[in-house]
């Protein structure tokens, strides 16, 4: 099985890249950033503090996630429902920020991530998938990008599905919440020892996306 990890803050382009890479080789993109999200959206929906760790932990067993594949696009049932959009909210990326550093809730989510590359050739985007869940993956990229380049692609991306946000509020948002997960004691955002740093401030997305195949090539050669 091929497993291809990208890591990086939000905006860095790590999902749009890992998407096309996923088409141009035939394999299978994981967004793992989803997970999180749809934990946060329940948590939200609960009316519960999502830095409360005893809180969330207690609202886990009524959770059951199943991610499945439609048309090529990952779809997240959190409990039956269909989750779609309703975890894109900026909201939504704050709750799952602060989910995302509670130890229970990555432990949860843990066996469903791997054991989605166990049975897939995967490109999985993320924040530690080169460092805890992929750890032998065959290549890992760590992407960057100024913030102000993060958060300009952040707010075009939201504008676009016609939400409204303020550019500011973007920016703070954004530093926020690299913040909270750069500096959590459990499974930090950062590269693993033997990841590729790819700095994308400067490119385009489809300059990024030739780089990335380039460097995926260059070490597991072509996929068949
Ligand atoms: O990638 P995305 O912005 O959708 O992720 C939402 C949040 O989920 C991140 O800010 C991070 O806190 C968390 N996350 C994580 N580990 C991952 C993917 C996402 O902690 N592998």
């Amino acid at each position: 099985m091929i497993k291809i990890a990208i890591d990086g803050p939000s905006g860095s382009g790590k999902s749009s890249v890992a998407k096309a890479v996923s088409a141009r080789l035939g394999i299978v993109y994981v967004d793992t950033g989803a997970l999180y999200r749809s934990i946060g959206y329940y948590v939200r929906t609960k009316d519960k503090d999502p830095k409360n760790a005893e809180e969330v932990s207690a609202l886990l067993p009524e959770i059951e996630l199943d991610v499945k594949y439609e048309n090529g696009i990952q779809c997240v049932y959190l409990n039956g429902e269909n989750l779609g959009d309703k975890i894109r909210q900026p909201e939504i990326s704050m709750y799952a920020s602060a989910v995302s550093a509670i130890p229970a809730v990555r432990e949860f989510l843990l066996e469903t991530q791997k054991s989605i590359a166990r049975k897939n050739n995967v490109v999985m985007d993320g924040r530690d998938i080169g460092t805890v869940i992929l750890p032998d993956a065959d290549v890992k990229i760590f992407m960057t990008a100024s913030n102000e380049a993060r958060a300009r692609r952040r707010y075009d991306e939201l504008t676009a599905k016609g939400v409204k946000v303020r550019y500011e509020d973007v920016l703070s948002e954004m530093i926020e919440r690299d913040e909270n997960d750069r500096s959590r004691a459990v499974a930090p955002a950062v590269p693993a020892e033997d990841a590729i740093m790819f700095d994308n401030s400067e490119h385009s997305l489809e300059e990024s996306i030739d780089r990335v195949i380039e460097i995926i090539k260059e070490r597991v050669g072509e996929i068949k």
